[in-house]
């Protein structure tokens, strides 16, 4: 990982904005509201949007954020197709707990009197203790608020038994942060292994899963055992990141009625944009590849 991250970091930032092309939907809210729309007109997706914002330095910089996305809910307020997704770290939990609570309340207060729903994402594992005491706190108040675990921690087993006690919406995702073996899988495929349990046992369980991956033959997998065990089709959806190339799979999950979510991610500011995609490159480093094929044929 060492010698990928170094790689990676040196790459000039004109040329991950050049990347970021297939993967963030512009530089204003409007550009996120107008893909979400696009999408859902021409492929039948819903959508979930997020504000890339990380690393808010003061308590000023995460009360900004939330405003931001109380201004993004007004634009979806007419939209039952979105729904947006934040970040613990950009509503302050690096200030503390107490106010990043107040902060994300605010919002899904406010997304629900306009009948929207908020997924509180989940970033490296030092977060994962106060955002499941957020998700907890919230969602004994609030229907419309979800948070995500992560498959590759080895905690995750035992988080999906002691959250049934409050059970609600959960996003369930390999894990986008490198971990030492001391908490984490270190084998991908034992994370997708990981997955494809805590999926199951999370419908078993009552929750709303969301399974983010586009893994096709774990979403396979998944879907079949569902059908087995007879679980409605309205009690979990697939999600995909904006920009990853999905759309043989789409097809073939549209046609089994099985209902399915872009995250589409919009930057404020570029520098945010330019850690994403740096993250995202160094998860999978021949995105690389994929993006440069992506940029020739468009330029045809
Ligand atoms: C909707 C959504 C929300 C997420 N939210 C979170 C979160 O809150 N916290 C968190 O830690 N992580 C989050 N993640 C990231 C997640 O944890 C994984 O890091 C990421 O999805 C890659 O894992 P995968 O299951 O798709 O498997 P992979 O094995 O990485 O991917 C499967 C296949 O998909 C294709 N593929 C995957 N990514 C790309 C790409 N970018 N471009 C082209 N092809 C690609 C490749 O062909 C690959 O073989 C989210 C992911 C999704 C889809």
């Amino acid at each position: 990982m060492g010698l990928k991250k170094i790689l990676v970091d040196a790459i000039p930032a004109p040329l991950v904005r050049l990347f970021a092309a297939p993967y963030v939907s512009g530089d204003s809210i409007e550009a996120a509201v107008a893909t979400a729309d696009r999408v859902h007109r021409e492929r039948g997706l819903l959508s979930t949007i997020d504000m890339l914002g990380e690393s808010i330095e003061t308590p000023e910089d995460a009360r900004r954020c939330r405003d931001r996305y109380l201004e993004i809910l007004e634009h979806i307020r007419d939209r039952p197709h979105c729904t947006v997704s934040l970040k613990p770290t950009s509503m302050g939990l690096k200030q503390g707990t107490r106010p990043t609570l107040e902060n994300i309340e605010a919002v899904v207060r406010r997304a629900r009197e306009l009948g929207r729903g908020v997924t509180i994402d989940m970033e490296d594992r030092s977060t994962v203790d106060a955002t499941l005491e957020i998700y907890r706190t919230l969602r004994a108040q609030y229907d419309n608020v979800g948070t995500v675990l992560q498959s590759k921690l080895l905690r995750t087993h035992d988080d999906v038994e002691r959250l049934s006690d409050v059970g609600g919406r959960f996003r369930i995702c390999l894990g986008a942060y490198p971990e030492p073996a001391e908490v984490a899988y270190r084998s991908k495929p034992r994370m997708k292994e990981a997955l494809y349990e805590l999926a199951l046992r999370m419908l078993e369980l009552g929750y709303y899963v969301e399974l983010a991956t586009h893994d096709e033959a774990l979403l396979d997998r998944i879907l079949v055992e569902a059908e087995r065990r007879r679980v409605p089709k309205d009690r979990f959806e697939i999600q995909w990141l904006l920009g990853v190339p999905v759309m043989r799979m789409r097809d073939k999950y549209a046609r089994q009625g099985v209902r399915m979510r872009l995250y589409v991610p919009y930057c404020d500011d570029w520098s945010h944009a330019t850690r994403y995609l740096k993250r995202r490159l160094l998860l999978n480093p021949s995105l690389m590849t994929y993006v440069l094929g992506n940029l020739v044929l468009r330029g045809r």
